[in-house]
């Protein structure tokens, strides 16, 4: 049998009130514990003396009625007299725990000395014998505490989630919080900010997710339009970890060059025309790479899951069992419009947006753009170069106006773009030969709303074609 006659325990308060009955000295010393939690707290007394400097609390200065513990966690009782009496059994009626200061024998809970390091707590208790050893302890304690200890164990929460998706086994993760909270990485990182804590933090839980699974990693990332500073940071740093980068002809070099040095470099083609490795195969070195216990980097063009065949690799991981992820990459059609400023939705304009690819879309799929385009919606047509002037023909057989605005971005986001625009009857004069690199496609009322002052009309193609 133990000899404590309470347990200590961290109670619940967000969201709920912390009443203090009292507006004196004892008042403002307990609400200056109970104002370091998210709770509303709520001062009640018919004579508030002390003005609760720099606390942030609500005065109710009347005489305590019980609806004044609805909603209550905790009470305080910090003053003598007939609201007291009334508060202690309206609390204890509800069955809110109480605490009646320098009243040990009324207390269903005592209030220990404690740190906070939000969200790290430590509290000293003495059952009320001895406070002043309590707090003597808490000093000493508090000496010894690390400066960053509250970041530190924000950091570890907010990683859990990733943690208990990437490592698999209790013993791998117990491994990996203890790395975590004594690198010293990791807190030189914090020190800087808490953002480049998370970055490092984040390279240690792959390295750790990669030995615990003794199989490697792939992350399918999403290189962007082609500029290196349309990467995310996300995609910039598993580039540098990873030990071998699979990447499709349309990411350009600059990106794929952004990888470490001595990380292996496989392109798996699929440049238009050329099907020189297909996606069983890619999908096949994907899982063997893995398995050889490599950080696989497979880097797509724009986003990953947007027209790019990511369904089948994903579902190829999956099903043999390799750990990945996916970063997203800012996609073409967004890329477009934000060259041009164009507002791909636009109030009363366009209530939606739609990518769709033109590649081998039979004639009711284009009848279906045609009626969801007809009816306010922009369209941002992907691999449409070579079939543009089909596209736009087939369209208009559907029964969109000739004259619905039409802008085409070739090199979307990066510095050799061009652009041109006009309508969509100038479209089915082709494009094909417009400017050397892929184009997108954007058509709707909305495009009309962006900024093509710097393009070329499609109409003066129609003219030289004709
Ligand atoms: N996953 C990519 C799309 C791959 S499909 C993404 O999210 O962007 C390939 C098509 O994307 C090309 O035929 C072209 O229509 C479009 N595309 C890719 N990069 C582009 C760029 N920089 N500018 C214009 N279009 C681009």
């Amino acid at each position: 049998m133990g000899e404590l006659n309470t347990f200590p325990l961290s109670y619940k308060v967000e969201g709920q009130r912390i009443v203090i009955i009292g507006g004196g000295e004892e008042a403002l010393n307990k609400a200056r514990l109970v104002t370091k939690t998210t709770a509303l707290v709520v001062i009640i007394s018919r004579h508030i003396s002390s003005d609760f400097p720099g606390l942030s609390i609500e005065r109710v200065e009347r005489a305590f009625v019980p609806a004044d513990l609805d909603s209550t966690a905790l009470v305080f009782v910090a003053e003598t007299g007939v609201d007291a009496e009334l508060a202690k059994s309206e609390a204890r009626r509800r069955g809110i725990p109480l605490n009646v200061v320098d009243v040990p024998a009324e207390c269903d809970f005592f209030t220990p000395s404690f740190i906070e390091r939000a969200p790290i707590t430590i509290a000293v208790s003495s059952e009320g014998d001895a406070p002043v050893l309590a707090r003597l302890l808490r000093a000493r304690i508090e000496a010894d505490l690390p400066p960053r200890v509250g970041t530190l164990a924000r950091l570890a929460g907010s990683l859990r989630e990733r943690v208990e998706a990437l490592i698999p086994s209790n013993a791998a993760r117990r491994r990996f919080y203890e790395t975590l909270v004594t690198s010293p990485e990791i807190d030189t990182a914090l020190s800087r900010s808490t953002a480049d804590g998370r970055r490092v933090a984040l390279g240690l839980l792959d390295t750790h997710a990669t030995e615990a699974t003794g199989q490697g990693f792939v992350h399918l990332i999403g290189a962007g339009p082609g500029a290196e500073d349309l990467l995310t940071l996300r995609a910039q740093r598993l580039l540098q970890e990873a030990d071998v980068i699979v990447h499709d002809q349309l990411v350009p070099n600059v990106v794929v060059e952004m990888g470490r040095r001595d990380a292996q470099r496989i392109c798996v083609g699929k440049s238009k025309g050329s099907h020189s490795i297909s996606q069983h195969q890619i999908n096949h070195l994907l899982v063997t790479l893995a398995r050889e216990g490599k950080r696989v980097a497979r880097l797509k063009s724009g986003d990953p899951l947007i027209f790019g065949r990511a369904g089948e690799e994903l579902a190829a991981l999956r099903r043999e069992g390799i750990p990945h992820a996916v970063v997203p990459g800012i996609t073409a059609a967004l890329a477009a419009a934000a060259d041009t400023a164009t507002p791909v939705t636009l109030r009363n304009v366009a209530s939606g947006f739609l990518v769709a690819t033109a590649h081998g879309a039979d004639d009711s799929e284009v009848a279906h753009w045609a009626a969801i385009a007809g009816q306010g919606l922009t369209l941002g047509i992907y691999m449409g170069k070579s079939v543009a002037a089909d596209v736009a023909a087939r369209l208009i057989a559907a029964g969109m106006s000739a004259a619905t605005p039409v802008g085409v971005v070739v090199n979307a986001g990066r510095p050799n773009r061009s652009l041109h625009f006009g309508q969509l009857g100038e479209l089915s004069a082709g494009i094909s030969d417009i400017a050397p690199g892929p184009a997108l496609i954007l058509i709707g009322e909305a495009v009309a709303a962006g900024d093509w002052s710097a393009a070329t009309a499609l109409a003066e193609r129609t003219s030289q074609v004709a």
